[in-house]
């Protein structure tokens, strides 16, 4: 049974005060709901902070990225160990920004995840089209090669806890949702593709969670999906009050 998963990334957004400010703010709001996994991804400063104000409470939190070595002469990298250390649980990996203005292809993508996961940290691995590649309805075949490439030597039972994002690059940070329709066909494409190369386990157990655009207004449609298991929250997520009604309203759906 999959329980809603909604993630705030907060991307180069908040100061360590303000993060935890949001947290003081969000605990009380949140205190009841268990049937929600509810995360937040600070920028790598505020990740202990937040991680301290969280604890004891539901709330995980993710880093937005990693490198895969553990440790070297990489001046500005962060490792999975120094994440994990730092008290995160899940890292972002191969968000649509990090592929298209720092370069992270597949490969790097793959590396980080294994990374991650050597380090007990759970990757949310970003997939999704460009507007151009729907277009020239490309969307299956780019879905596909990042799922390939991307995914390459997990194992079934790491599959199994993995997050997938299905982030359409299109959708994110322009006011411009997929349709819940649009949404579920590609959330189906990527559980088939699951269950066809990770097996039935890894598709049933790994969540497969929107994101672009997502707002109080749409995650009851979009969660409304057979195979929509939650959202990752960009511009949404910033304000407590936001944030809240998406997790509030993630449940009731489900
Ligand atoms: C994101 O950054 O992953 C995202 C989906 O952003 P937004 O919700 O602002 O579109």
């Amino acid at each position: 049974m999959r329980i809603p998963f909604i993630a705030g990334n907060w991307k180069m957004y908040k100061t360590v005060h303000e993060a935890v400010e949001f947290v003081k703010e969000l605990r009380p709001a949140v205190k009841d709901i268990t049937d929600v996994e509810i995360v937040l991804a600070p920028a790598f400063t505020a990740v202990h902070a937040l991680a301290d104000a969280a604890r004891n409470t539901k709330i995980g939190v993710a880093a937005q990225n990693l490198h895969w070595e553990r440790e070297g002469a990489f001046t500005g990298e962060v490792s999975p160990a120094m994440v994990r250390e730092a008290g995160a649980e899940y890292v972002i990996v191969g968000h649509s920004e990090r592929r298209r203005l720092f370069g992270e292809t597949d490969a790097i993508v793959n590396r980080k995840a294994l990374a991650a996961i050597d380090a007990r940290l759970t990757p949310i691995v970003c997939i999704g089209e460009t507007l151009e590649e729907r277009e020239r309805e490309e969307t299956f075949a780019v879905l596909d090669r990042q799922i390939k490439d991307g995914l390459d030597r997990l194992t079934a039972e790491q599959t199994a806890e993995l997050v997938v994002a299905y982030e359409p690059v299109w959708a994110i940070g322009t006011g411009r949702t997929a349709t819940a329709a649009q949404a579920g066909e590609a959330h189906a494409h990527i559980r088939k593709r699951l269950r066809q190369w990770f097996g039935g386990d890894a598709a049933d157990h790994c969540h497969i969670i929107y994101g672009g655009s997502v707002k109080p207004d749409n995650i009851r449609d979009l969660i409304a999906e057979a195979d929509v298991d939650g959202a990752l929250v960009g511009g949404a997520s910033l304000e407590v009050r936001s944030f809240t009604e998406i997790v509030t309203r993630s449940r009731a759906a489900v």
